[in-house]
């Protein structure tokens, strides 16, 4: 590809609103034969609604989740907090907060230890949970919800499923790559179950219960067995996979950090451009071939 031709290729994209940070990123993207998309914020809205809360006490269990969340940035604590809120609800004191990325948050209420997360996180710590709860979870995943568990002192107090919509255009996008020949996967931190759902919707490959450093090893392992690897992704808990990847695409609407760490941008935060890009890729380089 000559300068030139690179330089009228990246210029086209940013104005459909994909902005190759460097001439080397087109190239490499018109090489591309798999794509990784992460889920939450990606492939979903990444504003999760609050759909039910349930278990042995359902009304404290979005209590005390709620004093947690209020000191963390992922995106399911914005809408826990803002649901506490709704129904006038005082979330209390939190001390000695802590944030285990990929698994939820913990501290202390009152001399009590609550812990607030995946099913994954009550396991490693120890904390029992009763069939019929185990049950309505497990039937609440297979819809595709996320279930957010509230122990306090090794004691399950009740479990809140958050539903985040599927984001317009992410059918199109997948479908779009699948007809150019791409292999498209999801990687996402989200349980099996509720990963299975979307990813069936979607009828790709995905991998679940993945924590940042898993993304990437991912990436390496596809990259290992001679794949050219895409990946599209919008949280800090991506950033890795998009270092790792051949391209990493960031959305604007995500994180700075995921932004920081990719190859490309879509400034729009519109899924869609990510087909801009490849055809915008595949363009360039054809034309100068
Ligand atoms: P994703 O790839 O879906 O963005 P994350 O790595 O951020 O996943 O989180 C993985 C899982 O860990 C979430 O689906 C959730 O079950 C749990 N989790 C992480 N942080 C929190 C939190 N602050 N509150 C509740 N659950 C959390
Ligand atoms: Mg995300």
């Amino acid at each position: 590809a000559t300068p030139a031709a690179i330089m009228v290729g990246t210029g086209r994209a940013a104005e459909l609103g994909v902005l190759f940070r460097k001439g080397e990123a087109l190239e490499a993207l018109s090489h591309i034969d798999m794509v990784l998309f992460d889920k939450t914020g990606t492939l979903t809205e990444g504003r999760p609604v609050l759909v039910g809360v349930h278990g042995p006490q359902p009304d404290e269990a979005l209590r005390l989740a709620a004093a947690l969340e209020s000191a963390s940035e992922h995106p399911l604590s914005r809408t826990i907090v803002d649901s506490a809120r709704q129904r006038g609800m005082n979330p209390p004191v939190v001390e000695g907060f802590r944030a285990v990325p990929g698994f939820g948050v913990e501290g202390q209420v009152g001399g009590s230890r609550v812990c607030v997360g995946a099913r994954r996180f009550l396991e490693q710590e120890g904390i029992p949970v009763d069939e019929d709860a185990m049950n309505e979870a497990t039937g609440l995943e297979n819809n595709g919800c996320t279930v957010v568990f509230v122990a306090v002192d090794l004691q399950l107090l009740g479990f809140l499923a958050l539903a985040d919509p599927i984001k317009p255009g992410a059918q199109e996008v997948v479908q779009a790559l699948k007809a150019r020949g791409l292999k498209v996967v999801m990687v996402t931190g989200d349980a099996r179950r509720t990963a299975a759902a979307l990813a069936d919707k979607l009828l790709i490959e995905f991998h679940a219960e993945m924590l940042p450093q898993d993304k990437a090893r991912v990436v390496v392992d596809l990259q290992n067995q001679g794949y050219r690897v895409g990946f599209v992704g919008d949280g800090i808990n991506d950033a890795p996979a998009l270092a790792h990847a051949s391209v990493g695409i960031a959305l604007a609407s995500g994180t700075d950090i995921a932004m920081e760490a990719a190859d490309v941008t879509l400034t729009r935060g519109d899924l869609r451009a990510v087909v801009t890009a490849f055809d915008a890729a595949r363009q360039t380089l054809s034309n100068i071939r």
